[in-house]
Order: C-alpha cells, then structure tokens, then sequence
C-alpha cells in the first residue's frame, strides 16, 4: 500500500512538471512567432516616430486660443497643420523682386486664428484648404516695402499703416487638399482689373473658386477690398495696434 502512494505521488510530480513544461513551450511559441514579432517591432517603431515628430510636439490645443488675450499674435500653424504657407514676401517671387522677410511664418491675432481654423474646416469638407500668400506683418517691414515702392495703392503708406501690421488681415487662396494651385483668373498681388471682385469676364470655374473663398470668408466675419481677391480684412481689426513684432526664424531649427 506505502509503495502504491508514493508510485502515484512520483507519477503526479511527473505529469505536473510535463504541464509546466507544455505551457513554458507554448508561451515561448506564442511570443517569438516571426509574424507577430514583425508587427510588434513594426508598432514599436509607429509609436517611436510619432513620439518623435516635431510637428506632433509643438501642436497647441486650439481651444486654448479662445482664452488667450485678444491680442495675442500666434503662429497659426502651431495650432492647426492643416494650412498650407506660401509667403512670397519671405521669397523674391514677388512684386517688390526681393525677399522683406528672413523666414516664412504666419502669425494673427488669436480671434483671428479661431475664425481661419473654422473657415479653413468648412472649406476642408468641400475638397478645399486655404493657403496663406501673407499674414501679419511687422510695421519694419512695411516700411521698408515702402521704402523699395512707394506707390499707394500697391502697398500701404506705413504711416497709417496696413491691417496687415495690426495682425488682423491675411493674403490668402484655395487649393486642393494635396495643396495644388486652383486658376483664380490673377496671379497674387496682380495690380489689374482681373484681380477686383466685381471683374467679370472669367470663365465660370474660376468665378466659382472666388465665389466660394469669398462666401467662405464672409461667414467666419472677415471682409474683402474692392481691389484684390486675395485679400480679407478681419472684421473689427482695427481695433488692434500696429506692431513690430518679429518672428524667430531660428526658433524651430534643431
Ligand atoms: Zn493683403
């Protein structure tokens, strides 16, 4: 009877150790199975570049914008990526043939920023996204654009100033959502009949594109000048100061 228990309590261990030893197996199988390894690594290393991503990192809460103080001058991408910029006056592909700014950048005020981000999220839905050509410009500047074309009409005297310098007016176009050009009838800061908004003799496609950033603008409280399609004036902006502010242009560079 005493060698039939300790024959059972021998034959226990050994079958307890063969399970421990089936399930060890089986979970060694199950994490180093090649597919499953590939799509770890390969998650692991999604996770890594979005960590890593510096357009991730700088992204602000554009909710925040509303609890700024009204005159907040922001840069606009660091709160929506959804913009495209074409700064021209950071460039010499422009009427002035030379660059005023060191760096491309479009900074508003924070009211302002809130009602582009909302017009540029309705645009989006139709197929569209806004592309800045200008946005606000430091009084300096506008100076020395007078100072190289001293022409009214063409660029504003800096003595009053622009609306562009009190941050509350934008240059800007609509382009596809992969940020192709759309034919608006007039290059950008074309001084001519074909850049006003009551000229007509435009084939319907591009009467439709003005059409539709005009009515865009309207309804997110901007206003447009008889004279340049591009151009929209943010309502009230008067009401902020001429500033000299000038962005870093080294601030972004690592
Ligand atoms: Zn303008």
């Amino acid at each position: 009877m005493r060698s039939y228990f300790w024959f059972l309590l021998i034959c226990l261990l050994i079958s307890c150790a063969k399970s421990v030893e089936e399930k060890k197996t089986f979970s060694e199988e199950k994490t180093s199975t090649p597919s499953e390894e590939t799509e770890l690594s390969s998650q692991k290393r999604v996770d890594k570049k979005v960590k890593s991503n510096p357009v991730t990192q700088i992204k602000a809460d554009p909710n925040e914008l509303k609890s700024l103080p009204d005159a907040t001058l922001v840069d606009i991408t660091k709160y929506s990526d959804e913009f495209t910029l074409n700064i021209k006056y950071a460039t010499s592909d422009n009427f002035l043939k030379t660059a005023v700014y060191d760096c491309a950048a479009c900074y508003v005020r924070a009211p302002v920023a809130v009602a582009l981000i909302k017009a540029n999220n309705e645009l989006m839905k139709l197929g569209y996204r806004l592309q800045f050509f200008d946005c606000y410009r430091p009084h300096s500047v506008q100076k020395k654009m007078w100072e190289i074309f001293p022409k009214p009409g063409y660029v504003a005297n800096p003595r009053g100033g622009s609306i562009h310098n009190k941050g509350a007016a934008v240059d800007l176009t609509i382009t596809t959502l992969e940020g192709l050009p759309i034919d608006m009838g007039s290059a950008y800061d074309h001084f001519g009949w074909e850049s006003h908004h009551a000229y007509a003799n435009l084939i319907d496609e591009v009467k439709q594109h003005r059409t539709l950033l005009k009515e865009t603008m309207l309804a997110f409280d901007f206003k447009t000048i008889r004279t340049e399609w591009w151009h929209y004036n943010y309502v009230g902006g008067r009401r902020y100061p001429i500033s000299d502010f000038k962005w870093n242009c080294t601030e972004d560079e690592e």
